[in-house]
């Protein structure tokens, strides 16, 4: 996996780019914790349940149906996440479903099994620049992590900020655009 740091970059980067009060602070944390949620699945290694199995680490809890279903799940709290309903879904799946994708851009370990539960196959996108975070802060705090956390801030958090940046600079001139034109509509009627 990437660092839990890191994963906690996408749903920041919804947060930033959407209009503010689209997304409640309740949502926001809700979304953090679904970036984080899938490598609970640790505790298979606990339970004994082997790596490969589509119970073990990055397998049910890294994949579409989980982001779905967590997705749907999360929509029957809209009074309680104090956001719509149609911003809660898509800003849920999206949080939940960065994680096995950004984990399927490392370097190391198993793939993940992003189609879960049409297809236990594990996957790795076609290009993985993202480092594999080492398992155990002794591990981390030799040179290896440094070298982990230099790809993710390339990675995650740059990509992150640009797309975060990009679409809120782009809704502010939509927005602005709009202004100009009923502005404009509004002083011609005057005119007449
Ligand atoms: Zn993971």
């Amino acid at each position: 996996m990437p660092t839990i740091l890191s994963h906690v970059a996408v749903p920041l980067a919804i947060k930033l780019g959407v209009r503010k009060q689209e997304i409640s602070l309740r949502l926001l944390i809700v979304a953090i914790v679904c970036a984080v949620l899938p490598d609970a699945d640790v505790v298979a290694f606990a339970l004994g349940i082997p790596y490969e199995s589509q119970w073990g680490h990055r397998g049910f809890t890294h994949s579409i149906g989980f982001a779905l279903f967590m997705a749907s799940a999360a929509v029957f709290f809209a009074t309680v996440l104090q956001s719509r309903k149609r911003v809660i879904f898509p800003v849920i799946l999206m949080s939940t479903f960065s994680h096995p994708l950004l984990d399927a851009a490392t370097n190391g370990g198993l793939g993940c099994a992003l189609l879960w539960p049409l297809s236990e196959t594990r996957y790795f996108l076609p290009w993985t620049p993202i480092k594999v975070s080492p398992i155990g802060i002794d591990a981390f705090l030799t040179g290896r992590g440094l070298a982990v956390l230099e790809s993710e801030l390339v990675w995650v958090w740059l990509p992150s900020i640009v797309l975060a940046l990009t679409v809120f600079v782009f809704e502010a001139v939509l927005l602005a655009l709009l202004l100009a034109y009923t502005e404009r509509q509004r002083a011609t009627k005057q005119e007449r």
